[in-house]
């Protein structure tokens, strides 16, 4: 499975690599090191809104969804796994570029 890959070395990247602290701001490829970027937020701002939204309705419609704060816990939790799988999108190859900020 495909997490997105690397302009420059065209390895796979680790979304969960100690090399994403920074993510999104910045952060490094995991294999080769250079620094990158997103070049469009707009994929990762889709799905995070997307998700907001999403977990919004859950958690107002599923009677007993925030029970103990359960509907906490598993939407931050399943925020994690959805970022995971749709990495290969967010972090796709078109859509990073050499980080040119300071
Ligand atoms: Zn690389």
């Amino acid at each position: 499975m495909k997490h997105g890959q690397c302009p420059k070395c065209e390895q796979n990247l680790e979304p969960f690599s100690s090399e994403f602290f920074m993510f999104p701001f910045s952060f490094f490829c995991n294999q080769c090191k250079v620094k990158l970027q997103l070049s469009s937020w707009a994929p990762l701002l889709l799905f995070f809104f997307g998700y907001i939204g999403l977990m919004a309705l859950v958690i107002f419609y599923v009677p007993n969804a925030n029970v103990f704060g359960l509907g906490l816990i598993f939407s931050l939790s399943g925020f994690f796994v959805v970022y995971y799988l749709l990495s290969g999108y967010i972090l796709n190859k078109g859509n990073l570029t050499y980080f040119k900020g300071s």
